[in-house]
Formats: structure tokens, sequence, C-alpha cells
């Protein structure tokens, strides 16, 4: 398949490299970055999607995506796909779709979890919004990149699934990080906790596969001095996505709404620009009981 990626950034940078290592024809652009093994370089992003039966997209926000979007959508064949990979919010990813149906293209979001790790290794998974011959075009590319798509249905449906299943990894990772700091302080040791918790109704993917306790636990980020991972940066762009997605839909969330405001203040206020999210478990551990 002839593919274009725009946006070959941490995680733009090896999807793309594995549709090229699979065989693919695969043109990149990126206004920084260099291009991986196997891409060729586009000196714009419409030079980059003229032709191309799907256009892929790895960028940084829902401003970005739109201005690209609307620079390749006119340079796409009819019955092409916009495939856009970032995480951004429901409301971009639905305008980009509707612009792109008007002009006879396919649009996809479809947000990844797993990280530069997964990307890098193929194992994405791919949480889909858009119509089913879109997902049936870009099926092939989610098998490469990744292990699981799942079609969640219509245009934007695929970063409602991606905010909405972070909203609860940020609370019940804040919850975990809280509970540890608390057990702590009460005597309990770590291993202790982790043994009840793991196997009672506490349990979360926070506690029991990236356990935010060093030592204890499968080995997570916690073990390697809380380098990400997934930095808390990241985490409180998807949370504060999450509360845009709240605030426009007029839903009631005030756990993701404490868990963004916490975030906020630890990536902004305080150490954890830079940390993984998980490190909220030293900070808990530095604190007293605030009034
Ligand atoms: P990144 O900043 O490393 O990459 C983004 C790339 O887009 C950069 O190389 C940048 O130069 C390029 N870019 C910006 N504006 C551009 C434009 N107008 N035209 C062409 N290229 C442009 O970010 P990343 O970590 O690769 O993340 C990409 C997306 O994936 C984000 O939406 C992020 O939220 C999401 N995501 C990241 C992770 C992760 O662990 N890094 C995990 C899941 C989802």
């Amino acid at each position: 398949m002839k593919i274009a990626v725009i946006g070959l950034g941490n995680m733009g940078a090896p999807m793309a490299a594995n549709l090229a290592a699979a065989g693919h024809e695969v043109t990149g652009f990126d206004t920084a970055a260099p291009m991986p093994d196997g891409v060729m370089a586009a000196a714009s992003a419409a030079e980059a999607a003229k032709g191309a039966e799907v256009v892929m997209t790895m960028l940084p926000n829902g401003a970005i995506l739109k201005s690209v979007a609307s620079e390749v959508i006119p340079a796409m064949s009819p019955g092409a796909v916009l495939l856009d990979c970032s995480t951004v919010d429901v409301a971009s990813a639905r305008e980009v779709a509707a612009e792109a149906e008007a002009a006879g293209i396919g649009a996809l979001d479809a947000p990844v979890s797993g990280g530069v790790g997964g990307a890098a290794a193929g194992t994405l998974t791919f949480m889909v919004g858009g119509s089913d011959a879109a997902f049936a075009t870009a099926k092939p590319l989610f098998e490469i990149m990744g292990q699981k798509a799942v079609h969640c249905g219509p245009a934007g449906n695929g970063q409602a699934a991606k905010i909405c299943n972070n909203m609860i990894l940020g609370v019940t990772m804040i919850a975990t990080c809280e509970a540890f700091a608390l057990a702590d302080k009460l005597g309990l040791d770590r291993q202790a906790m982790f043994d009840v918790v793991s196997t009672s109704s506490g349990y979360s993917w926070s506690m029991n596969a990236y356990c935010p306790a060093p030592g204890v636990g499968p080995t997570s980020p916690a073990d390697n001095g809380y380098k990400p991972g997934f930095a808390a940066d990241l985490m409180l762009k998807d949370l504060r996505l999450s509360q845009q997605a709240a605030e426009d839909v007029d839903a009631d969330t005030p756990m993701g709404a404490a868990a963004a405001a916490l975030y906020a203040r630890f990536v902004e206020q305080e150490d954890g620009a830079g940390r993984d999210f998980s490190a909220m478990l030293p900070r808990f551990e530095s604190r007293n009981r605030e009034g």
C-alpha cells in the first residue's frame, strides 16, 4: 500500500518504520523530526499525501491536526483514508472527519495505548472511530502496528474511548498511590499491602500491572527511578481532554476533575514534569495531610 505519515516524533517514527519494514511504500513529512529507516522524505504534508491510499497522522494536538488535515485533504484522492492516531479532543476529531467525508475521503480517529515501547514493538492497541469501510481499509495496518484494534463506532468514538480509559487510569493511579502512602503511615508493609490489594476488591491495572511502589509487584517505572513509561505530562494532557469533553456534553466527572487538578499541580508546580505518572507515590509519601 502507498502510505503517507505526517508527524514522525516519538510515536510516529517507529509506527512508520514498522509499516515500511512490512513492505509498504511509506512517505513521511515532519516539520522537525528526521525520517526513520525505510521512509522517504516529502517536502510538505500535501506532497506526502498525494496518491497515498492511507494518510496517517501522529501529531501533538487537535489544532495542529486540523491545520494539517485542511492541507492534506485537498491533495488526497477520493476513496483514500485519513487515519489520525494522535490523541486529540473529540470535537476536533469529529470536525476533521466531517471535512474529509465532504471531500469523499474516509476518516478514522484511532488513538493508541501502549506508548513508545508498544509503537516500536508493533503491539499498540487502537481505539477506532469511523465508518466500516475506512476501518476495513486500515485494518491490515493496525495488524502491523498493533496487537488489537477495537472499532468503537462513528467518528470521534476512538478519542472518546481513549479519554474515558485514561480518566479511569489517572483516578485509579492516584487512589493507589495515596493508599500506599496511607499504608506506610499506618505501619503496613508495602509487600503485604500489594499481596492483599492485588488479590482483593481494590485491585486494578495500576496496582497489579504497573505497581507504583519500587520493588513490589511486576517490574514497572517505579523500579527505574520513575523514568517514563507514561509521563505525568501526557496523563495531564489526557485528563484535560476528558474534562474538555465532559464540559462539552455536560457530564458530571468529579473524580476526573480532581485527578486533572492534581496532575496539573504535580506537573506545573511541583517536580512531576518528565517523571512517570506513578511518581504520585513519592509525592504523597513526602507530604502530610492538607487542611
Ligand atoms: P512528539 O512530539 O514526539 O511527535 C509529534 C511530531 O509532530 C513531532 O516530530 C513534530 O515535529 C511533528 N509536527 C508538529 N507539527 C507538525 C506539522 N504541522 N506538520 C508535520 N509534523 C508536525 O509526540 P509523540 O509522543 O510522538 O505523540 C504523538 C501523539 O501520540 C500525541 O497526540 C500523543 O498524545 C499521542 N500518544 C503519545 C504516547 C507516548 O507515550 N508518547 C502514547 C499514546 C499516545
